[in-house]
């Protein structure tokens, strides 16, 4: 049987210190690790290097506000901690109560979410919408740096050789906006990677017409989650109507990849999009607009709700 050599940690400055002199894999849940380092059936998993495992790190865990209101949430946090704690954003906790089924839900961390990097990933599409930053620490000391300037492309992170991301802060929520929006769109409720995930919101000035802030970021459309000020700016300043609907449309249609996004995600996206909008421009009584009547992946339109059946 294959060794793999093992460091257990007790608090973080223990891990720091280690991360701070040995070349280590950090393992979190192992949900992506163990499955990226499995063999065949029965055989122990090959590890090119010590891992460290900082599953029960006490530093890692909770989920709190700071005295700025911003969410706090411990590297360490699972998805199911994420789904149930109202502290978090909407927009997160409807991401992470739809990731995997529920064993995973139970072990996945939003750390290993982002540090996997993947342009499928569930979280990163919400933090990229609420201008969430990332924690790293190391023995030298705290920075902080954006979640969307965290994941540098597919598979790629801003995270030096001495450091493990400890918390996630995020500044904005449910409540900075007045319609608020996430869909996901796959082919299982549970089990089932994302085909595109978009996530939406927005407010109005006080003449009630006017868009004052408005924000769009979706996954699987490229080799990372995609968002564009410039393309939300199409929008800030102006009423909604069918002309700036089509302008956001057309907008992100450009800066999505061609080559991530075949005609029938484009076309999904394009409805999400115009149907938010709209709906928004009505002013309905429900702040959650999660309307989006779904299309199989072969385009036939199936009732609502079973979109991802
Ligand atoms: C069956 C299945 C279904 C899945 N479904 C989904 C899904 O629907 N949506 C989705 O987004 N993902 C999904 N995933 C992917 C995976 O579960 C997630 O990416 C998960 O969040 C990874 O977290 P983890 O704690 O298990 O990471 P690990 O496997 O422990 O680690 C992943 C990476 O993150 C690094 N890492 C972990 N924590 C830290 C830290 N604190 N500091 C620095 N580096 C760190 C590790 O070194 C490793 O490189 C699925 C995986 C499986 C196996």
């Amino acid at each position: 049987m294959e060794e793999v050599k093992c460091y257990l940690p007790k608090t973080l400055k223990e891990a720091l210190e280690i991360k701070a002199q040995v070349d280590v894999l950090p393992l979190a849940g192992g949900s992506d690790l163990m499955v990226s380092h499995k063999r065949t059936l029965g055989l122990t998993p090959v590890f090119e290097k010590p891992v460290m495992i900082i599953r029960n790190l006490p530093e890692l865990k909770g989920i709190y506000l700071n005295e700025k209101g911003e969410c706090c949430i411990g590297a360490g946090c699972t998805s199911a901690e994420i789904a149930e704690n109202t502290l978090c954003p909407w927009h997160l906790r409807q991401a992470a109560s739809r990731m995997g089924a529920i064993g995973l839900r139970n072990s996945a961390t939003i750390a290993g979410n982002l540090a996997n990097a993947s342009p499928k990933g569930d979280t990163p599409g919400p933090l990229y919408l609420l201008d969430a930053r990332v924690r790293l620490s190391s023995v030298r000391g705290d920075r902080e740096v954006l979640v969307s300037d965290f994941i540098v492309k597919y598979r790629t992170i801003d995270l030096l050789p001495d450091e493990l991301i400890t918390q996630i802060i995020v500044p904005l929520s449910e409540d900075d906006f007045d319609y608020i929006f996430w869909h996901k769109v796959g082919t299982r409720k549970a089990n089932a990677i994302s085909k595109i995930t978009l996530s939406q919101a927005i407010r109005f000035a006080s003449d009630g017409k006017t868009v004052e802030d408005f924000r769009l970021s979706a996954t699987s459309t490229g080799s990372k989650t995609n968002r564009s000020r410039d393309v939300e700016k199409l929008l800030i300043g102006r009423e909604i109507t069918d002309e700036t609907i089509e302008s956001v449309v057309e907008g992100f249609d450009r800066i999505i990849s061609p080559r991530a996004m075949p005609e029938f995600r484009r076309e999904a996206t394009r409805r999400m999009i115009r149907r938010f909008l709209s709906e928004a421009a009505k002013k309905p009584s429900s702040k959650v607009i999660d309307t989006y009547d779904g299309y199989h992946m072969t385009g036939a339109p199936v009732p609502r709700g079973e979109e991802n059946g």
